[in-house]
Protein backbone atom coordinates (compact mmCIF):
# COMPACT_ATOMS: atom_id res chain seq x y z
CA UNK A 1 0.00 0.00 0.00
CA UNK A 2 1.10 3.26 -0.90
CA UNK A 3 2.39 5.44 2.00
CA UNK A 4 1.49 8.94 2.60
CA UNK A 5 3.62 11.81 1.68
CA UNK A 6 3.82 15.10 2.27
CA UNK A 7 4.62 17.61 0.30
CA UNK A 8 7.24 20.51 1.38
CA UNK A 9 7.73 23.50 -1.30
CA UNK A 10 9.30 26.63 -1.09
CA UNK A 11 10.03 28.91 -3.43
CA UNK A 12 12.51 31.31 -5.01
CA UNK A 13 11.94 34.63 -7.26
CA UNK A 14 13.86 36.84 -8.95
CA UNK A 15 12.29 40.12 -10.58
CA UNK A 16 13.63 43.29 -12.71
CA UNK A 17 13.43 46.23 -10.84
CA UNK A 18 11.50 48.83 -13.06
CA UNK A 19 14.19 51.72 -12.14
CA UNK A 20 15.55 54.22 -14.94
CA UNK A 21 19.59 53.24 -14.30
CA UNK A 22 21.17 50.16 -13.43
CA UNK A 23 22.24 48.90 -10.02
CA UNK A 24 25.51 50.18 -9.48
CA UNK A 25 26.28 52.58 -12.59
CA UNK A 26 24.42 54.88 -14.57
CA UNK A 27 23.45 53.40 -17.58
CA UNK A 28 20.00 52.94 -18.61
CA UNK A 29 18.19 49.95 -17.53
CA UNK A 30 15.44 50.16 -19.77
CA UNK A 31 17.37 47.50 -22.04
CA UNK A 32 14.70 45.42 -23.96
CA UNK A 33 14.43 47.69 -26.82
CA UNK A 34 17.71 48.74 -26.95
CA UNK A 35 20.82 47.38 -29.71
CA UNK A 36 22.74 45.07 -28.69
CA UNK A 37 26.00 45.92 -26.26
CA UNK A 38 25.11 49.80 -26.35
CA UNK A 39 23.89 50.59 -22.74
CA UNK A 40 27.09 49.62 -20.96
CA UNK A 41 29.69 51.35 -18.55
CA UNK A 42 33.10 50.19 -17.31
CA UNK A 43 30.96 49.09 -14.23
CA UNK A 44 28.69 46.99 -15.56
CA UNK A 45 31.12 45.46 -17.93
CA UNK A 46 32.77 44.72 -15.00
CA UNK A 47 36.70 46.42 -16.43
CA UNK A 48 38.95 46.53 -13.74
CA UNK A 49 39.09 49.85 -11.26
CA UNK A 50 35.68 50.44 -11.58
CA UNK A 51 33.62 51.41 -8.67
CA UNK A 52 29.69 50.54 -7.95
CA UNK A 53 27.40 53.06 -6.41
CA UNK A 54 24.27 52.50 -5.25
CA UNK A 55 20.56 52.84 -7.07
CA UNK A 56 18.34 54.67 -4.57
CA UNK A 57 15.42 53.80 -5.96
CA UNK A 58 16.24 50.39 -6.34
CA UNK A 59 17.13 50.28 -2.62
CA UNK A 60 13.42 52.13 -1.79
CA UNK A 61 11.52 49.96 -4.27
CA UNK A 62 13.03 46.39 -2.53
CA UNK A 63 11.90 48.34 0.47
CA UNK A 64 8.32 48.72 -1.02
CA UNK A 65 8.39 45.02 -1.53
CA UNK A 66 9.38 44.56 2.12
CA UNK A 67 6.65 46.47 3.68
CA UNK A 68 4.04 45.03 1.43
CA UNK A 69 4.57 41.45 2.30
CA UNK A 70 4.87 42.54 6.15
CA UNK A 71 8.37 42.19 6.34
CA UNK A 72 10.88 43.84 9.22
CA UNK A 73 13.10 46.40 7.58
CA UNK A 74 16.84 46.15 8.79
CA UNK A 75 17.13 49.92 9.45
CA UNK A 76 19.77 51.48 11.93
CA UNK A 77 21.59 50.45 13.98
CA UNK A 78 21.01 47.13 12.43
CA UNK A 79 23.07 47.08 8.86
CA UNK A 80 22.24 45.88 5.91
CA UNK A 81 25.05 44.58 3.68
CA UNK A 82 26.80 43.49 0.18
CA UNK A 83 28.05 40.63 -0.91
CA UNK A 84 30.56 39.04 -3.64
CA UNK A 85 28.98 35.84 -4.56
CA UNK A 86 31.77 34.16 -7.01
CA UNK A 87 31.42 31.80 -9.52
CA UNK A 88 32.86 32.08 -13.15
CA UNK A 89 30.05 32.12 -15.98
CA UNK A 90 30.11 33.97 -19.57
CA UNK A 91 27.58 36.08 -18.96
CA UNK A 92 29.14 37.64 -15.28
CA UNK A 93 32.26 38.91 -16.73
CA UNK A 94 33.23 40.33 -12.99
CA UNK A 95 33.26 36.71 -12.09
CA UNK A 96 31.36 37.47 -9.00
CA UNK A 97 27.68 39.33 -8.31
CA UNK A 98 26.92 41.79 -6.28
CA UNK A 99 24.12 40.27 -3.77
CA UNK A 100 23.33 40.45 -0.24
CA UNK A 101 24.18 37.20 1.83
CA UNK A 102 23.69 37.27 5.47
CA UNK A 103 22.42 40.44 5.90
CA UNK A 104 19.54 41.21 3.50
CA UNK A 105 17.25 44.42 3.19
CA UNK A 106 14.51 42.69 5.04
CA UNK A 107 13.49 39.51 6.47
CA UNK A 108 10.22 37.58 8.23
CA UNK A 109 7.44 38.65 5.86
CA UNK A 110 4.26 36.87 4.20
CA UNK A 111 1.95 36.22 1.73
CA UNK A 112 -1.78 34.78 2.39
CA UNK A 113 -3.47 32.92 -0.54
CA UNK A 114 -6.73 31.48 -0.86
CA UNK A 115 -7.11 28.04 -2.14
CA UNK A 116 -10.81 26.32 -2.51
CA UNK A 117 -11.81 28.63 0.36
CA UNK A 118 -8.85 28.10 2.85
CA UNK A 119 -6.65 30.70 3.59
CA UNK A 120 -3.02 29.74 3.92
CA UNK A 121 0.02 31.58 5.28
CA UNK A 122 3.15 31.56 3.19
CA UNK A 123 5.91 33.01 5.21
CA UNK A 124 8.46 35.42 3.53
CA UNK A 125 12.18 34.83 4.75
CA UNK A 126 14.09 37.10 3.21
CA UNK A 127 13.80 40.26 -0.20
CA UNK A 128 17.25 41.09 -0.90
CA UNK A 129 18.66 43.22 -3.62
CA UNK A 130 21.20 42.36 -6.33
CA UNK A 131 22.07 42.70 -9.66
CA UNK A 132 21.49 40.92 -13.19
CA UNK A 133 23.49 38.95 -15.59
CA UNK A 134 23.93 39.53 -18.90
CA UNK A 135 22.40 37.40 -21.61
CA UNK A 136 23.80 35.02 -23.47
CA UNK A 137 22.20 34.29 -26.92
CA UNK A 138 22.60 30.67 -28.27
CA UNK A 139 23.18 31.28 -32.67
CA UNK A 140 23.83 27.91 -34.32
CA UNK A 141 27.45 27.65 -33.71
CA UNK A 142 28.40 30.57 -31.81
CA UNK A 143 26.97 31.94 -28.17
CA UNK A 144 26.99 35.75 -28.21
CA UNK A 145 26.78 38.15 -25.15
CA UNK A 146 24.65 41.13 -24.76
CA UNK A 147 25.64 43.15 -21.60
CA UNK A 148 22.84 45.34 -21.66
CA UNK A 149 20.98 43.34 -18.95
CA UNK A 150 24.31 43.08 -16.72
CA UNK A 151 23.80 44.94 -13.44
CA UNK A 152 20.18 45.58 -13.64
CA UNK A 153 18.43 45.71 -10.58
CA UNK A 154 17.14 42.42 -9.18
CA UNK A 155 15.23 41.48 -6.12
CA UNK A 156 15.02 38.17 -4.67
CA UNK A 157 12.21 37.02 -2.64
CA UNK A 158 12.39 33.99 -0.84
CA UNK A 159 9.98 31.50 0.94
CA UNK A 160 9.91 29.29 4.10
CA UNK A 161 9.24 25.98 2.91
CA UNK A 162 5.40 26.56 3.53
CA UNK A 163 3.83 25.56 0.71
CA UNK A 164 2.30 22.33 0.28
CA UNK A 165 0.92 21.46 -3.28
CA UNK A 166 1.77 22.62 -6.74
CA UNK A 167 -1.86 24.46 -6.60
CA UNK A 168 -0.35 26.50 -3.67
CA UNK A 169 2.64 27.38 -5.20
CA UNK A 170 1.12 28.95 -8.44
CA UNK A 171 -1.09 30.43 -6.50
CA UNK A 172 1.39 32.06 -4.27
CA UNK A 173 3.52 32.93 -7.27
CA UNK A 174 0.04 34.72 -8.73
CA UNK A 175 -0.08 36.47 -5.31
CA UNK A 176 3.59 37.72 -5.16
CA UNK A 177 3.45 38.95 -8.98
CA UNK A 178 -0.20 40.64 -8.63
CA UNK A 179 1.75 42.75 -5.34
CA UNK A 180 4.72 43.46 -7.42
CA UNK A 181 2.83 44.88 -9.62
CA UNK A 182 0.21 47.02 -7.94
CA UNK A 183 3.52 48.60 -5.93
CA UNK A 184 4.57 49.62 -9.75
CA UNK A 185 8.61 47.58 -8.87
CA UNK A 186 8.25 45.26 -11.66
CA UNK A 187 6.46 44.59 -15.12
CA UNK A 188 6.36 41.17 -13.51
CA UNK A 189 6.66 39.90 -17.59
CA UNK A 190 7.56 36.01 -17.33
CA UNK A 191 7.74 35.77 -20.76
CA UNK A 192 10.13 38.57 -21.02
CA UNK A 193 12.21 37.31 -18.25
CA UNK A 194 11.22 40.54 -15.95
CA UNK A 195 10.05 37.68 -13.29
CA UNK A 196 11.86 34.11 -13.08
CA UNK A 197 11.12 31.11 -10.78
CA UNK A 198 12.84 28.39 -9.06
CA UNK A 199 11.16 26.10 -6.87
CA UNK A 200 12.59 24.00 -4.30
CA UNK A 201 10.63 20.41 -3.58
CA UNK A 202 10.79 17.34 -0.95
CA UNK A 203 8.41 14.84 0.18
CA UNK A 204 8.87 13.50 4.02
CA UNK A 205 6.52 11.08 5.49
CA UNK A 206 2.93 12.43 7.10
CA UNK A 207 3.19 13.65 10.11
CA UNK A 208 7.44 13.85 10.20
CA UNK A 209 8.92 17.09 11.02
CA UNK A 210 12.12 16.22 9.10
CA UNK A 211 12.49 17.73 6.01
CA UNK A 212 13.55 14.91 3.19
CA UNK A 213 15.77 15.73 0.78
CA UNK A 214 15.58 18.42 -1.42
CA UNK A 215 15.49 18.72 -5.27
CA UNK A 216 15.31 22.48 -6.91
CA UNK A 217 13.77 23.31 -10.02
CA UNK A 218 15.16 25.57 -12.16
CA UNK A 219 13.47 27.77 -15.61
CA UNK A 220 10.04 28.44 -14.36
CA UNK A 221 9.05 30.65 -17.13
CA UNK A 222 5.05 30.38 -16.38
CA UNK A 223 2.68 30.18 -13.44
CA UNK A 224 1.48 26.69 -15.72
CA UNK A 225 4.79 25.17 -15.68
CA UNK A 226 5.47 26.12 -11.96
CA UNK A 227 2.26 24.00 -11.09
CA UNK A 228 2.93 21.36 -13.95
CA UNK A 229 7.04 21.00 -13.35
CA UNK A 230 5.84 20.44 -9.47
CA UNK A 231 3.42 17.72 -10.13
CA UNK A 232 6.08 15.97 -12.19
CA UNK A 233 8.48 16.27 -9.49
CA UNK A 234 6.25 15.12 -6.60
CA UNK A 235 5.35 11.93 -9.09
CA UNK A 236 9.54 10.98 -9.55
CA UNK A 237 10.70 11.23 -6.07
CA UNK A 238 7.30 9.76 -5.27
CA UNK A 239 8.14 6.67 -6.98
CA UNK A 240 11.87 6.35 -6.19
CA UNK A 241 10.80 6.73 -2.71
CA UNK A 242 8.32 4.19 -3.06
CA UNK A 243 10.87 1.70 -4.36
CA UNK A 244 13.10 2.00 -1.29
CA UNK A 245 15.42 4.47 -3.34
CA UNK A 246 17.03 8.11 -1.76
CA UNK A 247 16.76 11.66 -3.55
CA UNK A 248 20.10 13.10 -4.32
CA UNK A 249 20.44 16.97 -3.77
CA UNK A 250 20.60 18.27 -7.67
CA UNK A 251 19.42 21.25 -9.60
CA UNK A 252 16.81 20.53 -12.50
CA UNK A 253 15.45 21.90 -15.02
CA UNK A 254 11.80 22.29 -16.75
CA UNK A 255 11.67 20.69 -20.36
CA UNK A 256 8.38 22.57 -21.16
CA UNK A 257 7.87 20.76 -24.56
CA UNK A 258 8.62 17.12 -22.80
CA UNK A 259 6.71 18.39 -19.66
CA UNK A 260 9.62 16.60 -17.81
CA UNK A 261 12.35 18.12 -15.34
CA UNK A 262 15.62 16.94 -16.54
CA UNK A 263 18.84 16.90 -14.11
CA UNK A 264 21.19 19.51 -14.65
CA UNK A 265 23.85 19.35 -11.86
CA UNK A 266 24.07 17.88 -8.54
CA UNK A 267 23.19 20.67 -6.16
CA UNK A 268 25.62 23.52 -5.16
CA UNK A 269 26.48 24.63 -1.41
CA UNK A 270 26.44 27.80 -0.54
CA UNK A 271 30.22 27.88 0.56
CA UNK A 272 30.67 26.61 -3.16
CA UNK A 273 30.14 30.40 -4.07
CA UNK A 274 32.69 31.84 -1.16
CA UNK A 275 30.49 34.70 -0.29
CA UNK A 276 32.38 37.59 1.15
CA UNK A 277 31.70 41.42 2.13
CA UNK A 278 32.08 43.70 -1.25
CA UNK A 279 34.86 45.67 -0.05
CA UNK A 280 34.10 48.77 -2.95
CA UNK A 281 30.48 49.07 -0.83
CA UNK A 282 30.33 49.99 2.77
CA UNK A 283 27.42 48.48 4.73
CA UNK A 284 24.11 50.47 4.77
CA UNK A 285 22.37 52.43 7.90
CA UNK A 286 18.64 52.45 6.42
CA UNK A 287 17.32 55.67 7.98
CA UNK A 288 14.29 54.94 9.82
CA UNK A 289 12.47 57.97 8.28
CA UNK A 290 12.97 57.39 5.31
CA UNK A 291 11.35 54.19 5.71
CA UNK A 292 8.49 55.41 7.75
CA UNK A 293 8.03 58.10 4.46
CA UNK A 294 8.23 54.91 2.09
CA UNK A 295 5.61 53.08 4.02
CA UNK A 296 3.29 56.34 4.34
CA UNK A 297 2.66 56.30 0.26
CA UNK A 298 2.56 52.51 -0.04
CA UNK A 299 -0.36 52.42 -2.88
CA UNK A 300 -3.56 50.14 -1.88
CA UNK A 301 -2.47 46.50 -1.93
CA UNK A 302 -4.81 44.10 -3.93
CA UNK A 303 -6.03 42.45 -0.53
CA UNK A 304 -7.49 45.97 1.38
CA UNK A 305 -8.68 46.97 -2.22
CA UNK A 306 -10.65 43.98 -2.39
CA UNK A 307 -12.43 44.89 1.17
CA UNK A 308 -13.05 47.98 0.47
CA UNK A 309 -14.68 47.17 -3.06
CA UNK A 310 -16.94 45.36 -1.02
CA UNK A 311 -17.57 47.27 1.78
CA UNK A 312 -17.62 50.88 -0.60
CA UNK A 313 -19.56 49.29 -3.50
CA UNK A 314 -21.31 46.25 -1.93
CA UNK A 315 -19.37 43.70 -4.04
CA UNK A 316 -19.45 40.01 -3.70
CA UNK A 317 -15.98 38.74 -2.62
CA UNK A 318 -15.89 36.99 -6.09
CA UNK A 319 -16.62 39.85 -7.90
CA UNK A 320 -14.10 42.40 -6.10
CA UNK A 321 -11.64 39.11 -6.69
CA UNK A 322 -12.22 39.48 -10.20
CA UNK A 323 -11.64 42.87 -10.42
CA UNK A 324 -8.75 43.66 -8.40
CA UNK A 325 -6.96 41.01 -10.60
CA UNK A 326 -4.49 43.80 -11.58
CA UNK A 327 -4.61 46.85 -11.02
CA UNK A 328 -5.04 48.67 -14.06
CA UNK A 329 -8.38 47.05 -14.17
CA UNK A 330 -9.41 48.12 -10.38
CA UNK A 331 -8.44 51.96 -11.86
CA UNK A 332 -10.81 51.36 -14.62
CA UNK A 333 -14.03 49.77 -12.40
CA UNK A 334 -13.70 53.25 -10.08
CA UNK A 335 -14.13 55.34 -13.24
CA UNK A 336 -16.94 53.94 -14.38
CA UNK A 337 -18.59 53.33 -11.24
CA UNK A 338 -18.21 57.04 -10.82
CA UNK A 339 -19.92 57.67 -14.66
CA UNK A 340 -23.10 55.61 -12.41
CA UNK A 341 -22.23 54.88 -9.27
CA UNK A 342 -26.13 54.08 -8.69
CA UNK A 343 -25.52 50.40 -9.03
CA UNK A 344 -21.58 49.16 -8.77
CA UNK A 345 -22.34 45.73 -9.32
CA UNK A 346 -23.80 46.24 -12.65
CA UNK A 347 -21.11 48.28 -13.74
CA UNK A 348 -18.71 45.13 -12.64
CA UNK A 349 -20.82 43.05 -14.35
CA UNK A 350 -20.68 44.89 -17.54
CA UNK A 351 -16.48 45.17 -17.68
CA UNK A 352 -16.70 41.37 -17.27
CA UNK A 353 -19.44 40.74 -19.82
CA UNK A 354 -18.09 43.53 -22.70
CA UNK A 355 -13.92 44.37 -21.73
CA UNK A 356 -12.53 40.92 -20.42
CA UNK A 357 -13.59 38.92 -23.89
CA UNK A 358 -12.02 42.06 -26.24
CA UNK A 359 -9.08 42.27 -23.53
CA UNK A 360 -8.22 38.67 -23.98
CA UNK A 361 -9.45 38.40 -27.50
CA UNK A 362 -6.99 40.82 -28.75
CA UNK A 363 -3.68 42.64 -27.83
CA UNK A 364 -5.41 45.39 -27.27
CA UNK A 365 -4.49 47.36 -23.99
CA UNK A 366 -7.33 48.41 -21.38
CA UNK A 367 -6.40 52.50 -21.77
CA UNK A 368 -7.30 51.45 -25.53
CA UNK A 369 -10.72 50.35 -24.57
CA UNK A 370 -11.23 52.57 -22.28
CA UNK A 371 -11.32 55.42 -25.14
CA UNK A 372 -13.62 53.64 -27.47
CA UNK A 373 -15.53 52.56 -24.64
CA UNK A 374 -15.66 56.07 -22.26
CA UNK A 375 -17.00 56.08 -18.76
CA UNK A 376 -20.34 57.99 -19.71
CA UNK A 377 -21.15 55.62 -22.81
CA UNK A 378 -20.89 52.70 -20.29
CA UNK A 379 -22.97 54.09 -18.15
CA UNK A 380 -25.27 55.16 -20.48
CA UNK A 381 -25.44 51.41 -21.86
CA UNK A 382 -26.03 50.36 -18.20
CA UNK A 383 -28.70 52.71 -17.71
CA UNK A 384 -30.61 52.91 -20.58
CA UNK A 385 -30.84 48.70 -19.86
CA UNK A 386 -31.74 49.29 -16.72
CA UNK A 387 -34.52 51.84 -17.69
CA UNK A 388 -35.67 49.26 -20.38
CA UNK A 389 -35.03 51.53 -23.34
CA UNK A 390 -32.92 48.58 -24.81
CA UNK A 391 -32.70 45.14 -24.11
CA UNK A 392 -29.97 42.82 -22.61
CA UNK A 393 -28.78 41.54 -26.08
CA UNK A 394 -28.82 44.96 -27.62
CA UNK A 395 -26.62 46.67 -24.09
CA UNK A 396 -24.73 43.40 -24.83
CA UNK A 397 -24.00 44.07 -28.46
CA UNK A 398 -23.86 48.09 -27.82
CA UNK A 399 -21.45 47.27 -25.82
CA UNK A 400 -19.02 44.80 -27.06
CA UNK A 401 -18.56 46.61 -30.29
CA UNK A 402 -18.05 50.16 -28.62
CA UNK A 403 -15.38 48.05 -26.88
CA UNK A 404 -13.73 46.43 -30.25
CA UNK A 405 -13.75 49.81 -31.93
CA UNK A 406 -16.72 48.45 -34.28
CA UNK A 407 -19.39 50.91 -33.81
CA UNK A 408 -20.90 52.57 -36.74
CA UNK A 409 -21.63 56.02 -37.30
CA UNK A 410 -25.38 55.00 -37.43
CA UNK A 411 -24.64 53.18 -34.38
CA UNK A 412 -23.31 56.62 -32.59
CA UNK A 413 -26.69 58.27 -33.25
CA UNK A 414 -28.38 55.52 -31.43
CA UNK A 415 -26.45 55.73 -28.52
CA UNK A 416 -26.26 59.32 -28.72
CA UNK A 417 -30.34 59.51 -28.78
CA UNK A 418 -30.21 56.93 -25.89
CA UNK A 419 -27.82 59.00 -23.79
CA UNK A 420 -29.11 62.35 -24.59
CA UNK A 421 -30.55 62.42 -21.01
CA UNK A 422 -27.41 61.47 -19.95
CA UNK A 423 -25.63 65.66 -19.38
CA UNK A 424 -22.81 65.63 -17.87
CA UNK A 425 -21.35 68.59 -15.53
CA UNK A 426 -18.27 69.24 -16.66
CA UNK A 427 -17.93 72.96 -15.24
CA UNK A 428 -15.57 73.79 -12.98
CA UNK A 429 -18.62 76.14 -11.86
CA UNK A 430 -20.95 73.67 -11.22
CA UNK A 431 -18.32 71.09 -9.45
CA UNK A 432 -16.97 73.55 -7.24
CA UNK A 433 -19.99 73.65 -5.05
CA UNK A 434 -20.03 69.98 -4.61
CA UNK A 435 -16.47 69.98 -4.03
CA UNK A 436 -16.38 71.85 -1.30
CA UNK A 437 -19.34 70.37 0.85
CA UNK A 438 -17.88 66.93 0.08
CA UNK A 439 -14.34 68.53 1.49
CA UNK A 440 -16.62 70.25 3.98
CA UNK A 441 -18.54 67.23 5.14
CA UNK A 442 -15.59 65.03 5.44
CA UNK A 443 -12.99 66.45 7.84
CA UNK A 444 -11.23 63.10 8.77
CA UNK A 445 -10.03 62.04 5.52
CA UNK A 446 -9.27 65.58 4.68
CA UNK A 447 -7.06 65.53 7.47
CA UNK A 448 -5.44 61.59 6.36
CA UNK A 449 -5.04 63.62 2.74
CA UNK A 450 -3.09 66.36 4.58
CA UNK A 451 -0.76 63.70 6.22
CA UNK A 452 0.01 62.23 2.89
CA UNK A 453 -2.43 59.61 2.67
CA UNK A 454 -3.36 59.81 -1.17
CA UNK A 455 -5.82 56.79 -1.21
CA UNK A 456 -8.47 59.39 0.46
CA UNK A 457 -8.63 61.16 -3.48
CA UNK A 458 -10.81 57.92 -4.17
CA UNK A 459 -12.60 58.02 -1.55
CA UNK A 460 -13.72 61.88 -2.27
CA UNK A 461 -14.14 61.71 -6.02
CA UNK A 462 -16.44 58.99 -5.07
CA UNK A 463 -18.12 61.14 -2.63
CA UNK A 464 -18.96 63.73 -5.79
CA UNK A 465 -20.15 61.49 -8.19
CA UNK A 466 -23.07 60.33 -5.30
CA UNK A 467 -23.70 64.03 -5.62
CA UNK A 468 -23.46 64.76 -9.11
CA UNK A 469 -25.35 60.98 -10.15
CA UNK A 470 -22.46 60.24 -12.12
CA UNK A 471 -22.60 62.93 -14.36
CA UNK A 472 -19.22 64.57 -13.53
CA UNK A 473 -15.99 64.01 -15.15
CA UNK A 474 -13.62 62.11 -13.03
CA UNK A 475 -10.52 63.88 -14.23
CA UNK A 476 -12.05 66.94 -13.72
CA UNK A 477 -13.22 66.24 -10.09
CA UNK A 478 -9.92 64.80 -9.47
CA UNK A 479 -8.08 67.73 -10.64
CA UNK A 480 -10.17 70.35 -8.92
CA UNK A 481 -10.30 67.99 -5.82
CA UNK A 482 -6.23 68.36 -5.58
CA UNK A 483 -6.26 71.79 -6.56
CA UNK A 484 -8.77 72.48 -3.09
CA UNK A 485 -6.87 70.42 -1.19
CA UNK A 486 -3.58 72.22 -1.68
CA UNK A 487 -5.52 75.55 -0.94
CA UNK A 488 -6.27 74.08 2.14
CA UNK A 489 -2.97 72.95 2.98
CA UNK A 490 -1.14 76.31 1.87
CA UNK A 491 -3.02 77.57 5.12
CA UNK A 492 -6.67 78.25 3.90
CA UNK A 493 -9.56 77.33 5.48
CA UNK A 494 -12.19 74.33 4.71
CA UNK A 495 -15.03 76.41 4.41
ZN1 LIG B 1 26.86 50.69 -16.77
Amino acid sequence: MAKDYEIVIGMEAHAQLLTKSKMFCGCSAAYAQAPPNSLVCPICLGLPGSLPVVNQKALQQTIMVGLALGCKIRIDPQQIKWDRKNYHYPDLPKGYQISQYDLPIAYGGEIKIALGGEERRIRIRRVHLEEDTAKLLHADRATLIDFNRSGVPLIEVVTEPDIRSPQEAKAYVEKLRQILRYLGVSSGNMEEGSLRLEANISLRPAGSAELGTRTEIKNLNSFRAVEKALAYEVERQRKILEAGGKIQQQTMGWDEAKGVTVLQRTKEYAQDYRYFPEPDLPPLLLNKEWVEEIKSHLPELPEALKRRFIKEYGLTAYDAEILTQEPEVAEAFEEYVAAYPQNPKAVGDRIARSIFPVLKESEDSLAEIKRRLPPWVLGGIIAAKEQGKVTTSTADELAARSARGEIAAADVKALEAVFAQYQRIGTSDSLLPVIEKVLAENPKPVADYLKGKDTVLRFFIGQVAKETKGQADPNLVKELLVRKLEDIRQGGTNQ
